[in-house]
């Protein structure tokens, strides 16, 4: 059962004037702004955009079912990555992340996918160009990686935290394969009461993925230098890795 329009109207009512001192370091605080149905191909959702105080990102909350003082709720937490979201780049695998979440989300009971508009981790659509294209010109990560010096895990966990609970989500688990995401969001206050291992569904895509960059030994090199470009910050485990497959590739993400 998705959100009533008494409950759209109570959230939206109660965000008009909100104000608080915010959440994290930085301060930040969000408003719910809109919230209205999204059918999407995997799944009838609600979507929910927050204004914050801190910048013009326009953050959205894709929502199922009644979240509102929901306990044990699925959540992830995607950051947004144009060129894998939305044109399919092969460069990183944000794409097949964002699917398979909103799908196991979609068949959920209750579940919500937080996505935060800040590319690249938070670095900017502009610097993670600029880094591919060091890369393509040969040059050590140290350089590339001036590029993508600049993330602020902080704010991204600081906006996340502050939109579950301005949905009211009295707890949730954490869909994630890094369990240092817990740790990050319960310092922010929300409780994280589990984890559910996000398995992506193996197909054309990612296989190639998983073949090229994991099993050929060749490549390990470059999973921790100048291909790897860890937007999501999350160990890319695909259906159908072996116990040791998904050992080593955790090492070499969580390095
Ligand atoms: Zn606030
Ligand atoms: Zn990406």
């Amino acid at each position: 059962m998705s959100l009533t329009s008494e409950q759209i109207k109570e959230l939206l009512d109660e965000n008009t004037h909100h104000d608080c001192e915010g959440v994290g370091a930085t301060h930040v605080c969000v408003r719910i702004a809109a919230i209205a149905e999204l059918p999407s191909r995997f799944g009838n959702f609600q979507i929910v955009a927050f204004y914050n105080n801190k910048d013009n990102k326009e953050h959205v909350a894709l929502i199922h079912g009644d979240v509102v003082d929901a306990e044990d709720v699925p959540v992830r937490v995607h950051s947004e990555c144009l060129t894998g979201d939305v044109i399919g780049s092969l460069r990183c695998d944000c794409r097949d992340q964002l699917e398979s979440a909103l799908r196991m989300i979609g068949k959920s009971d209750t579940g919500i996918l937080l996505y935060l508009r800040q590319e690249g981790r938070g670095i900017g659509l502009i610097n993670k160009i600029r880094a591919y294209g060091l890369q393509e010109r040969g040059y050590d990560t140290v350089e590339a990686n001036l590029a993508l010096g600049f993330r602020d895990d902080e704010r991204e966990y600081s906006v996340a935290a502050h939109m579950l609970l301005s949905m009211h989500v009295k707890s949730i688990q954490l869909i994630t394969n890094n369990p240092k995401k817990i740790e990050d969001l319960r310092q922010h206050g929300i409780k994280v009461n589990g984890r559910i291992p996000h398995i992506m569904q193996a197909n054309d895509h990612n296989r190639f993925y998983l073949e090229t960059k994991v099993l050929k030994s060749g490549h390990l090199i470059d999973m921790q230098g100048k291909e790897h470009l860890p937007e999501q910050a999350d160990p890319p485990y695909v259906e159908g890795m072996d116990p040791e497959q998904l050992d080593l590739i955790t090492r070499l993400y969580l390095i």
